[in-house]
């Protein structure tokens, strides 16, 4: 039998099945948790502690019909204004409740488009979140920028805001694909952004690319990836694309008789892959890349690897907390999200209160299962006797379970006493072996394709 039917074999092409930036996974989130838990959880950040913190930047100039993201097209820069206006006081609610002496190690600006902010309204948001959380020593900003909207005025902002890493969307440079999936980015825009950002003293760049395109071939991955190697970005995200059109309308407009299969799929991104590897990158997770002595390589090195809502992360912070619009705050006791829609999050703050609308507080055995999904995301692997002593905890005895999971996956599994282990070629797996120690119920509409 070759791998393919093998893989095949297991369901790999057919699963559903969800990426694990968090667990439980949002669709679990519910309303038992609201803002009397956000309020508490705030309050128990050590006094002196550091968090990380992500703002949400919900809008966009154009509508990229590949995107799922929840965002909204604006022409002009009212909404803007007024959102940041309130995002202010967001940031002003939440400083007055986390204790003393709080700073910040990370701040991620993500979106919607957060350069489709103006260089002054750049520079007032920067200046109201370091007032009321100054950067930690060493602390790291970074932003996801648009280079179809990332002029010099920008760029200047974000460097004298601190910025010192940037996420650059690129998607595809095969100008077809591009027509296709509604966003038209040329080469050389992406890498003119590339060489400001340098020249700015910015040289962390992570970038993003996607297999899975309507179109895309052998050829066609090829020639991205290469140009994207040109660029010499320090980390890269090789994401499928899912294609998901009953939950965002926007992906109607994405011609499906084009996608490829996903047996091309897996083709696609094994040719990417194998390009990034020859370039020199190390292969992080499931679909990341990173140069060697990158912050990602050194925590996959070091163990210190961890998931979160951008993919991977060299993070270590207990706290990531996320203002704006559909924000999700993780905490050591559970996720609090706010209200996903615009406008009710604005009357929400404006009205004086937190907009936390659902979340899930973590049970003894959310925190192991937790653990272990993230040890297999990242490490393809995990060593249960290590996990519950962890957490001090056998919430619940994860042993039968992986007996179960090793014979399923079998033969791209082993296990060596209380560590189970992903074989390197079963790596394509990864999700769905995740998904058997997921111990709640899921909708498999509500998720993308395993590969
Ligand atoms: S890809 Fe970026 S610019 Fe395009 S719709 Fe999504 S968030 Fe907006």
């Amino acid at each position: 039998m070759t791998q393919q039917t093998q893989l095949a074999r297991l369901g790999l092409f057919d699963a559903k099945v969800p990426r694990y930036t968090s667990y439980p996974t949002a669709p679990q989130f519910s309303t038992s948790v609201q803002a009397s838990h956000y309020k508490r959880w705030l309050a128990e950040v050590p006094e002196g502690g550091q968090v990380s913190l992500y703002i949400h930047v919900p809008f966009c100039k154009r509508l990229c019909w590949f995107c799922a993201c929840r965002t909204q097209g604006v022409n002009n820069n009212d909404p803007v204004n007024s959102y940041l206006a309130t995002l202010k006081d967001e940031i002003g609610m939440v400083a007055d409740i986390l204790p003393r002496g709080v700073k910040l190690s990370r701040l991620h600006w993500g979106g919607g488009t957060p350069t489709i902010m103006e260089a002054d309204q750049i520079e007032s948001l920067a200046r109201a979140i370091t007032d009321a959380l100054p950067f930690a020593e060493g602390a790291e900003f970074s932003v996801e920028v648009d280079p179809n909207e990332l002029d010099d005025s920008r760029l200047d902002a974000l460097a004298a805001a601190g910025m010192n890493r940037a996420s650059i969307g690129v998607q595809d440079f095969d100008p077809k694909i591009q027509k296709t999936i509604g966003r038209e980015q040329g080469f050389e825009i992406t890498r003119d952004v590339a060489d400001k950002l340098r020249a700015r003293g910015i040289h962390s760049l992570n970038t993003d690319i996607l297999f899975g395109l309507p179109h895309q071939d052998i050829a066609s991955i090829t020639d991205t990836t290469n140009k994207l190697i040109s660029l010499s970005p320090d980390r890269v995200a090789l994401y499928g694309y899912a294609h998901v059109p009953w939950m965002s309308k926007r992906q109607t407009m994405i011609p499906e008789q084009h996608l490829p299969g996903s047996r091309d799929r897996l083709s696609l991104y094994d040719v990417a892959r194998d390009l990034f590897l020859a370039a020199g990158y190390r292969a992080i997770g499931i679909d990341h890349f990173a140069k060697p002595g990158d912050g990602l390589d050194m925590a996959a090195s070091n163990g210190t690897l961890r998931r979160n809502f951008q993919g991977y992360t060299d993070d270590t912070c207990m706290t990531l907390i996320g203002l704006g619009a559909s924000a999700i705050s993780r905490f050591p006791q559970g996720y609090v999200q706010n209200i996903s829609a615009t406008s009710p999050y604005l009357a929400q703050i404006r009205q004086g209160n937190l907009a936390s609308a659902r979340g899930h507080a973590f049970t003894a055995e959310d925190l192991l299962r937790s653990r272990v999904i993230e040890e297999i995301m990242c490490n393809f692997a995990f060593d249960l006797a290590a996990v519950e002593a962890e957490f001090d905890s056998v919430a619940v005895n994860l042993r039968p379970e992986m007996r179960l999971v090793q014979a399923k996956y079998a033969p791209f599994t082993r296990l060596d006493g209380t560590t189970l282990r992903i074989l390197p070629e079963g790596q394509p797996l990864t999700r769905m072996v995740a998904r058997e120690f997921d111990a709640y119920a899921m909708d498999a509409s509500g998720h993308s394709m395993a590969i």
